[in-house]
């Protein structure tokens, strides 16, 4: 079992609109590049908010995506928020 290295983001970046932690997913490109990305664990792993078949409200409309790469500017001031991306979900 391959034992990844806690991330500094791991469980520190918390969506403003269900509460859950973002988690990592990696997106790998046909030229090989592989980009890393952060997103909300409910709209990662549910979509956006809607009624599941068990009637039960699930999802999560933050619709937001963090590059990794941006994520490590989060640490330092930003004049814009660059790293917000629409995650196309
Ligand atoms: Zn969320």
């Amino acid at each position: 079992m391959e034992q990844q290295p806690n991330h500094v983001f791991s469980g520190k970046i918390r969506c403003g609109l269900c509460g859950a932690a973002f988690v990592a997913r990696k997106k790998r490109y046909q030229n090989g590049t592989v980009n890393k990305k952060w997103g909300c664990f409910t709209a990662t792993n549910e979509g956006t908010s809607h009624i599941d078949p068990m009637g039960n409200p699930v999802g999560c409309d933050i619709g937001l995506m963090l590059r990794d790469d941006f994520a490590m500017e989060v640490l330092k001031p930003l004049p814009k928020p660059s790293w917000l991306l629409p995650s196309g979900l």
